[in-house]
Parts: structure tokens; C-alpha cells; sequence
């Protein structure tokens, strides 16, 4: 019997928040994204393992996880 499993990650943009870049100084807003990871069976999504919110900076890509009430305390609108 063979058994296909795997991870899944998806990501979706929530807009943009009013943050600096705490790497390169870039004062401009970050984007916001919702990154999820899912177990997979036979490629359907099946079980949540991982969900996050990180900020990216349009400047030099560095990436940071933040939490939900930190997103919504810079603006965000829906966090998911
Ligand atoms: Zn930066």
C-alpha cells in the first residue's frame, strides 16, 4: 500500500502595517502575511500544524514573526 504525505504552506497577504525595519532602517510600511502550514495525505490538507503572522520588508526581505494583538495594535485590519 503506498501512502503519499507531506507539508503544505500557504501564505496570504493581509494588507500593510505602519512598522520600520528594525534590520536596515527602511521606515516605510511592512507587508503582513498569514503563513500556514498543513500535514498533507495523499495532497488534501488534513491536520493544521503551524500558523503564524510575519511582516516582510519591501527593502531588504527580512522577515519577522509577530503576534495577532501586536498586528492589530499597528493597524492591521484582519488577521484571520
Ligand atoms: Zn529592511
Amino acid at each position: 500500500m503506498l501512502v503519499i504525505f507531506g507539508l503544505s504552506r500557504k501564505e496570504r497577504p493581509l494588507g500593510l502595517i505602519a512598522l520600520g525595519c528594525a534590520v536596515c532602517g527602511h521606515p516605510g510600511p511592512q507587508s503582513l502575511v498569514h503563513r500556514r502550514t498543513r500535514f498533507t495525505l495523499f495532497f488534501v490538507p488534513v491536520l493544521p500544524l503551524r500558523s503564524r503572522l510575519e511582516t516582510r520588508c519591501p527593502q531588504c526581505g527580512t522577515t519577522r514573526t509577530i503576534t495577532r494583538t501586536e498586528a492589530r495594535r499597528l493597524g492591521a485590519d484582519q488577521t484571520a
